[in-house]
């Protein structure tokens, strides 16, 4: 299987496991028994995978600030993966978490060459609308792009730090590829980092809920903010097996390792260029006193943004889904009567004949009117689980899940596109 993912194809992901061993992207089962009143999507596995989402975690349950943050490229239509990602968002927004949604007109604009009137339009008539209905509340961040000073500033700032060679290196790019293709990749690193400016708050751990295939954007951007902060702690250990930190001065001004050294309690040796701390016992606190510092003397002091990954959706028709293809997607605006259609006209897991599908069973993993029920329709899991054993053990029919999907779907459609017509009055209350 080639594993090379790249965000602005759609090259499908066959084996996630392997995510795990080649890039150290995290099972997201171990964290899973920390999480109160878990989302769906968690407690379904369809969010597989995560990078250092513990801290998250540990701001949720201690009441401290965190993001989170993902964007939306303004390029066709807002179908159901989209609403995945903004129920993700909206979820920890709930939980207490700054939320930042970007609209990213500059990657379309450069990577699909789109207007910038046209992403503007779509940004808010597609994205921006569904967001608010499904529940996005004001006092979060929604915004565009190019018209963001703080993303466009960090974005010019990040580019100092990575060239074309590892840009190449991450996303395949060649000599045919714009720079303004690459200056899309940089500036959504700053997406991601900017919650954590001084104007929203300082350093703070931010989520990222992303599909698989947008790994490299957040490798890309952890590998950045390393290199904008101007210290490193190293745990080492000395000769007689002592364990100590290391604070190492990558591009710290003069005097702020001298200003650590009078400030970190306990036994501590200045070096030329590093400073030693032998007893710190609280790596936390000795973290937390370096981000300050670095915070005094005009530095940015990130923290590695964090990630959750979730599974895609199949094609209705099996296969990829593919905005391209209209009958292999449900799209949000879709006429609700014809959004059921699509489902009744969806490729299932049931066996050729009735005869067969009692004997055998269907396959539910192999349906994709199961996956409706599972990642959308259905919220109660026991109902979902109880499916799953009559079709597995041949006692229902194919015909009975399409018609409860096909109404479910229908009615979501119908409710959702009456909150869009709210939402749009309500539009104002959001800084756009
Ligand atoms: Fe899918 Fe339901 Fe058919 Fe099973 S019975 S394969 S869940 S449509």
């Amino acid at each position: 299987m080639n594993v090379k993912i790249d965000p602005w194809s759609s090259t499908n992901i066959e084996d996630y496991s392997k995510l795990f061993e080649e890039f150290g992207i995290m099972p997201f089962d171990g964290l899973y028994s920390r999480i109160e009143d878990p989302h769906r999507l968690m407690r379904r596995k369809v969010i597989f995978g995560h990078r250092s989402y513990e801290h998250v975690l540990d701001a949720i349950q201690n009441k401290e600030p965190f993001a989170v943050m993902s964007g939306f490229m303004p390029s066709g239509r807002i179908h159901l993966g989209h609403k995945m990602v903004m129920e993700e968002i909206i979820w920890h927004q709930q939980k207490g978490a700054d939320a930042f949604v970007g609209i990213a007109d500059r990657e379309a604009h450069s990577v699909r060459g789109i207007s910038w009137e046209k992403c503007r339009d779509t940004g808010i008539n597609e994205y921006i609308l569904s967001l608010i209905a499904l529940g996005f509340e004001p006092h979060g961040h929604i915004y565009f792009q190019s018209t963001s000073d703080n993303v466009k500033d960090l974005s010019f700032e990040l580019g100092s730090k990575v060239n074309y060679s590892e840009l190449s290196a991450i996303y395949g790019f060649t000599g045919e590829t714009s720079v303004s293709h690459m200056v899309s990749a940089v500036t959504q690193s700053a997406d991601i980092l900017h919650p954590q400016l001084e104007e929203y708050g300082g350093p703070k751990p931010t989520v990222i809920p992303v599909g698989a295939d947008q790994d490299p954007h957040i490798r890309l951007t952890r590998g950045l903010g390393h290199k904008m902060n101007m210290f490193k702690i190293e745990g080492r250990e000395n000769k007689d097996g002592n364990h100590y930190f290391s604070i190492r001065s990558k591009a710290a001004p003069e005097g702020a390792l001298e200003e650590l050294h009078d400030t970190i309690p306990g036994s501590t040796k200045l070096f030329e260029g590093h400073l030693d701390v032998l007893d710190a016992d609280n790596f936390e606190e000795l973290l937390k006193t370096v981000r300050n510092a670095e915070l005094r003397y005009g530095g940015y002091a990130f923290v590695p943004p964090a990630a959750t990954y979730h599974r895609f959706m199949s094609g209705l028709q099996g296969g990829k889904m593919s905005s391209s293809i209209p009958e292999s997607h449900i799209a949000l605006l879709d006429e609700p009567k014809e959004g059921a259609k699509k489902v009744k006209r969806a490729k299932t897991g049931g066996r050729i004949s009735l005869e067969e599908q009692k004997k055998l069973g269907g396959e539910p993993d192999k349906c994709s009117v199961y996956e409706l029920l599972l990642f959308h329709l259905m919220e109660d899991d026991q109902e979902l689980l109880q499916i799953r054993e009559e079709c597995v053990t041949g006692q229902r029919t194919c015909g009975s899940c399409k018609n409860l999907a096909a109404e479910r779907m229908e009615k979501f459609l119908k409710d959702h596109q009456e909150k869009r017509e709210l939402a749009k009055e309500r539009l104002d209350e959001y800084c756009l």
